[in-house]
């Protein structure tokens, strides 16, 4: 029987396991995830754990729980991939043959990387730093914030701005909006990082008076001093500084010679075929597809991938084609939210600013769990 093997049971490899085990009958393969926690984190929910007083359990489930019967889960860390031998080995000593791999290990957090950063920066890219900015902005009593990133690429790009938006709209309903300094710094030559998008994030961040500063690509932290240092020269003082950390790409990638200089895997960004190796598929934030990293990337590239997979298992030919779809929303506070949708081909067309895709977003946060991992949409 064929083997498939898939690492990480975030997004994008629950989905492909799931819609393989939907479309392949048991006789054709053993479908197996391996997860290093067998926790299933929905990421998005992290902004309102930070700012919203949203319970961090509500965001986390039993991986096991969320994939089909018959898809084996095992709990281990991958440390290496033999591309050449067609193994996996995890770090208790346990080694996977396969046939197909799917590489799914999302991105990984690198606060080392940015001189300073661990001793002075707080941010809402884990649970753990989400509480920790929760509790620091319950305490904050009026003063500067910086937001910021502390390098590209990072996941979810338009999160840094909708906090920027959050923090507004947190300190507005604590009443004390007018002591709070929040200043936006953009490693780009614009505040959003999608063009077409950027004009609306301008008008929310005028109206609410969120400064920004732009090409601001972090070089240090200095703790001691509070102030933020730029490539470009410039330093930027903050009473409480919130800043993206660095990411990488999976360890295990990188340390099995598969990387790029970033970690990323290499991945052809139609076929999803890693494009040393074509019986290695590489899908969400550990590749190195041209696309944000996100969740939705993640969810659309892995309908692609099983389609694939069930084709090479059955000597067929592999059409599916990924064509760059992201979709996604972004809450701005007040009860306003847009959606962007785009691919490859077409940038995202200007959303209007409004309730519906507020809705949308408070909407998709409570039926994911429902919907997304057993690839029902
Ligand atoms: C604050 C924030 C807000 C976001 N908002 C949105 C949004 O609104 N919309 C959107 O589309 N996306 C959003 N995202 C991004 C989205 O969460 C990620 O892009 C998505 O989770 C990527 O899916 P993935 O499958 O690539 O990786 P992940 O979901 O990160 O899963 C990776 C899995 O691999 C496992 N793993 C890692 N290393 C190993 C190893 N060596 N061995 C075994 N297992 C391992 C991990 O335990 C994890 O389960 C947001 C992210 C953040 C942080």
């Amino acid at each position: 029987m064929k083997k498939v093997v898939i690492l990480g049971g975030g997004v994008g490899g629950t989905i492909v396991a799931n819609l393989l085990a939907k479309k392949l009958r048991p006789e054709e393969a053993e479908i197996t995830v391996v997860d290093k926690t067998g926790k299933h984190v929905y990421q998005p929910g992290f902004v309102y754990v930070a700012f919203e007083h949203k319970k961090p359990e509500k965001l986390v489930r039993d991986e096991r729980r969320l994939l089909r019967k018959r898809v084996k889960l095992v709990l281990g860390e991958a440390v290496k991939i033999d591309a050449e031998g067609k193994q996996v080995h995890l770090a208790d000593g346990t080694v996977l043959d396969y046939d197909r791999l799917v590489v799914a290990l999302g991105a990984r957090l690198t606060p080392d990387e940015l001189p300073g950063y661990k001793e002075a920066a707080h941010h809402f890219y884990s649970l753990e730093g989400s509480m920790e900015l929760r509790k620091s902005l319950e305490a904050f009593q009026g003063g500067k914030i910086v937001v910021t990133v502390a390098s590209v690429p990072y996941k979810c790009p338009p999160a840094p701005s909708e906090a920027a938006c959050q923090l507004d709209y947190y300190f507005t309903k604590r009443g004390i909006r007018d002591k709070v300094d929040i200043h936006f710094l953009s490693p780009l030559s614009r505040v959003f990082p999608l063009e077409p998008v950027n004009p609306v994030v301008e008008q929310v961040f005028a109206k609410h008076h969120i400064r920004s500063t732009i090409f601001f690509n972090a070089e240090s932290v200095d703790p001691e001093k509070r102030i933020v240092n730029s490539i470009e020269g410039e330093s930027i003082p903050y009473d409480l500084l919130i800043m993206v950390p660095p990411h990488r790409g999976a360890k295990v990638v990188e340390e099995s010679g598969l990387g790029d200089r970033g970690g990323w895997l290499p991945t052809d960004k139609f076929t999803l075929r890693t494009k040393a190796h074509a019986d290695i598929f590489a899908l969400g934030d550990c590749t190195d597809v041209p696309v944000s990293k996100s969740g939705a990337a993640a969810h659309f590239q892995a309908k692609v991938i099983a389609e694939s997979i069930v084709a090479d298992l059955r000597g067929e030919p592999a059409t599916a084609r990924y064509d760059g779809h992201v979709m996604c929303y972004c809450d701005a506070g007040y009860h306003k939210g847009i959606s962007m949708s785009f691919d490859y081909e077409h940038p995202p067309v200007p959303p209007p600013l409004g309730l519906k895709d507020w809705m949308g977003k408070r909407f998709l946060n409570r039926v994911y769990w429902m919907l997304v991992p057993a690839g029902r949409v």
